[in-house]
């Protein structure tokens, strides 16, 4: 088979669509001015930026003033937790949260821990899945804020959201929900009102709109104290001089991403297809994470006796882009802390891979990606001293 290039990396992020572009370039152009100016020019650009909210607002079932926006995924994480613990501490200092969220979410909750708070960390079963027993076991008179991902970046699976807040919420209202939905978003439905959250972050980059906006939903009662300090900006709640044109992008890339949903189905049949040729092709592999509640591209397998980032970079070399664990973790060399969550061995776990489909890829990638990976793998292994297969 013929090289070719295969982005199979679409949970790290996804190139920007033309009509995001699209829809961004009248800000970068004619329409530049700064939304807090009185004048039409000001007032032209405010347009974009509140049409752009209603619309997002109505996608999402919340309402525009619940609804700011943010730089990015992890802003809107570090806002919606520090806020929340910090605005609530008079009724108590304690948080809990899962062994499974993004490093956006675990080092805030460590940096919290510095100020005095005190976290539970709940962890999953061996499928990945965070139950609402487990988490309202940690619950304690003192909790002001639960913060459990809608779906997880490495493995993919996606938790019971809507059964944990009607759990937290039965044990006691006042504390807060926080979902980190960034996975989630575009692979999931997501209406905020039914899923009864009080925060939901999101960010555009893993919806093919540009890297540096996100958005964060904050439900019209919830204590949550402002993150950045400035001008009157998104209410008095996140000062700094509005991203106007990737506010625009943002609000077309979640209107794609819900249109797109249709196409989910189909990448779930190349996703399965995938993982049964790997098992099939590949000894010695340890599939992990459910399949019954799981990001519709998400694979993550492990295999035993090499190294994960020899592989990744074997697999560059033949043209398909992968990750070993999260995106944001591929600088280190810490084997991934949602695996050894669910219980892969340290060994095992440096030898994962994730690959992660969207809506671009093809037949023909997943083709691709089987005839090229069990070579690899084979490769690595030869070279292995503990490989048993030699
Ligand atoms: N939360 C999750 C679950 C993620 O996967 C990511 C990015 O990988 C983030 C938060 C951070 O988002 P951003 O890259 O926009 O800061």
């Amino acid at each position: 088979m013929e090289k070719r290039f295969v982005y199979a990396d679409n949970s790290a992020t996804t190139p920007v669509y033309p009509e995001v572009l699209e829809a961004m370039m009248p800000a970068f152009g004619e329409l530049y001015g700064n939304p807090s100016s009185l004048y039409s020019k000001g007032r032209e650009a405010k347009r974009i930026v509140d049409a752009s909210r209603e619309r997002i607002a109505e996608v999402l079932g919340c309402k525009p003033t619940e609804f700011f926006f943010t730089s990015c995924g992890t802003e809107s994480d570090n806002w919606a937790i520090k806020g929340a613990a910090r605005a609530n501490v008079s009724r108590g200092k304690h948080l809990v949260t899962t062994k499974i969220e993004h490093h956006a979410v675990l080092h805030t909750m460590r940096a919290l821990e510095k100020e005095g708070f005190e976290v539970t960390y709940v962890s999953p079963d061996k499928d990945g899945i965070i139950s609402p027993e487990s988490i309202v076991a940690a619950l304690r008179e003192d909790t002001t804020l639960v913060a459990v991902m809608y779906a997880n970046n490495e493995i993919g699976t996606i938790e019971p959201i809507r059964e944990i807040t009607e759990a937290v919420k039965a044990y006691d209202k006042r504390i807060l929900v926080f979902t980190d939905a960034v996975q989630a978003l575009g692979n999931v439905k997501i209406n905020i009102h039914e899923l009864g959250v009080d925060m939901l972050s999101l960010s555009g980059h893993k919806i093919h709109a540009p890297k540096g906006i996100g958005g964060l939903y904050i439900r019209t009662g919830a204590r949550v104290h402002t993150f950045v300090d400035g001008g009157g900006q998104e209410r008095s709640r996140r000062g700094g001089t509005e991203n106007v044109a990737y506010i625009a992008g943002l609000a077309k890339a979640i209107e794609l991403a819900d249109k797109n949903l249709a196409d989910v189905p189909r990448i779930e049949k190349m996703r399965d297809r995938l993982v049964k040729g790997i098992v099939e092709k590949i000894p010695y592999t340890r599939v992990n994470g459910t399949f019954e509640h799981r990001l519709a591209g998400n694979v993550n397998v492990a295999f035993e006796f090499i190294e994960g980032e020899s592989m990744l970079l074997l697999l560059d070399r033949a043209g398909i882009a992968s990750s070993t664990g999260s995106a944001c973790s591929s600088n280190s060399l810490e084997p991934s802390h949602v695996l050894l969550s669910i219980g892969v061995p340290v060994e095992v776990a440096h030898g994962s891979l994730r690959l992660s489909l969207g809506r671009d890829n093809t037949e023909e990638d997943v083709d691709y990606i089987l005839e090229v990976l069990p070579g690899i793998v084979q490769r690595l292994r030869d070279m292995s001293p503990i490989y048993p297969g030699k």
